[in-house]
């Protein structure tokens, strides 16, 4: 609800969205500490070390086919020749008697004295049991050299990169059992609103007029756990000042950020203002952005506050657009930036608006885009349908075969 025009707090310019982010970047300074996770567990966390190979990968030359190491000048004769050793992958070869070949499997070490490998379609075995072979291979051909894929001293994983199932099998490559990690960030996450109910405690047909699920509070906790965090739920807070003053005061305590949706508007029941500045600091920035304009950030004791719309689709949008960013930055991670790639658009965006909006689309067979039909920004079925935000300049139209910036849904919400 707003407030009576007479009684309006005079309006603040809206601020965008890149002003914004580095200003909240600007003050996610990295948490203290840091943990030795097992590589195993460590999906998702922030590296806060360099990773410097011990050692060289692979370790050896090896034979990246199963065939025959040989000494490719031994078979510019043409003639059969004998095989004088087996290596299969886990054992070690002996250096390569002249004139002879040794039998190969893939990954296993190249002996010393060979020095190219044939896939065993390119060779016969001989009634007299030597070996026969189709050409002379070029020096090196089918080995796969020691460090081609890591080098001694190289460092693999560089300290602020995100942990990803790649890097997890990168550094499990490079013998490392654990892994030096950020600690999580301890978040206190709840919603206001007195109309709010949790799923379970009403059934539907008894619902109250006026009332309504919570549904904030389970995408904003499933966002905050891939990210990383540890989430506290303090569930829903009454819209009254007093219950959100003590909400966020035992929110503040072993909290490194608090994440509230709802009440963030200048109406006469957004209480979580005037309670985060009874306590600390705030600041409220009328996002110049759709969906999604109220967004406050603010401290409480030593605890960052940020606080996000009520609305479903604003409270999604700025939560992966600024919140985002802001936990991973709390964790030391480097790549924070929202990508966008163009895509043709398969739609017409007639309504310019002023603010930088972001609609809610999805890739269809040919490679272009899709629009949801309604861009509310309380129709929540527009996330669920989407799998991309197109980033839409204020002003700007969009018109069929149009190329657009698209960011990625499963990229932010990875
Ligand atoms: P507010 O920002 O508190 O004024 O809320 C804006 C709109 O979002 C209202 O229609 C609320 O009912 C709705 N809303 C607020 N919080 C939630 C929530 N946790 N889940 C679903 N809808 C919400
Ligand atoms: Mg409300």
């Amino acid at each position: 609800m707003n407030a009576p025009a007479s009684q309006a707090p005079a309006r603040a310019p809206l601020r965008s969205l890149d002003e914004v982010l580095a200003d909240l970047l600007g003050r996610a300074s990295l948490l203290e500490g840091t943990q030795e996770v097992s590589t195993f567990d460590a999906d998702g966390r922030v590296l806060s070390r360099d990773l410097v190979s011990p050692l060289q990968v692979p370790p050896q030359d090896n034979s990246a086919m199963d065939g025959y190491a040989v000494r490719a000048a031994d078979l510019a004769q043409g003639r059969p020749l004998p095989v004088s050793q087996r290596i299969a992958a886990g054992a070690a070869g002996d250096t390569l008697t002249p004139g002879t070949v040794a039998r190969i499997f893939t990954g296993a070490p190249v002996p010393p004295g060979a020095d190219a490998v044939v896939m065993q379609e390119d060779a016969q075995v001989t009634d007299g049991g030597g070996v026969q072979f189709n050409s002379v291979p070029a020096p090196g051909q089918h080995i796969r050299r020691s460090g081609e894929d890591v080098t001694r001293g190289a460092v693999v994983l560089p300290r602020g990169r995100r942990l990803d199932a790649a890097a997890l099998g990168m550094a499990a490559s490079i013998g490392l059992a654990t892994l030096p990690v950020a600690r999580r960030p301890r978040v206190a996450l709840f919603s206001t609103g007195d109309e709010l109910v949790l799923p379970g405690d009403v059934p539907p047909d008894q619902m109250k007029p006026g009332a309504i699920y919570n549904s904030n509070r389970f995408f904003l906790r499933t966002l905050l756990l891939r990210l990383g965090c540890e989430v506290t739920d303090l569930g829903v807070v009454p819209d009254r000042l007093e219950a959100t003053v003590d909400a966020l005061r035992g929110a503040s305590q072993g909290h490194d950020l608090i994440v509230t949706s709802g009440g963030v508007s200048v109406g006469e029941e957004d209480h979580v203002k005037p309670a985060v500045q009874a306590l600390g600091t705030l600041e409220l920035w009328q996002l110049a952005i759709k969906p999604g304009k109220p967004f406050a950030y603010g401290r409480v004791g030593a605890a960052h506050f940020i606080g996000l719309p009520g609305n479903p689709v604003s409270s999604f949008v700025t939560f992966l657009l600024l919140v985002r960013p802001f936990i991973l930055k709390l964790q030391g991670a480097t790549d924070l930036a929202a990508r966008a790639v163009p895509v043709r658009a398969d739609f017409t965006w007639a309504k310019a608006d002023k603010r930088r909006e972001f609609l809610r689309v999805r890739r269809n067979a040919t490679g272009g885009l899709d629009l949801f039909a309604n861009q509310s920004s309380g129709v929540l079925t527009s996330m669920v349908w989407g799998d991309g935000l197109v980033d839409t300049a204020p002003g700007r139209v969009i018109a069929p075969g149009d190329m657009v910036p698209f960011i990625s849904l499963a990229e932010l919400l990875a």
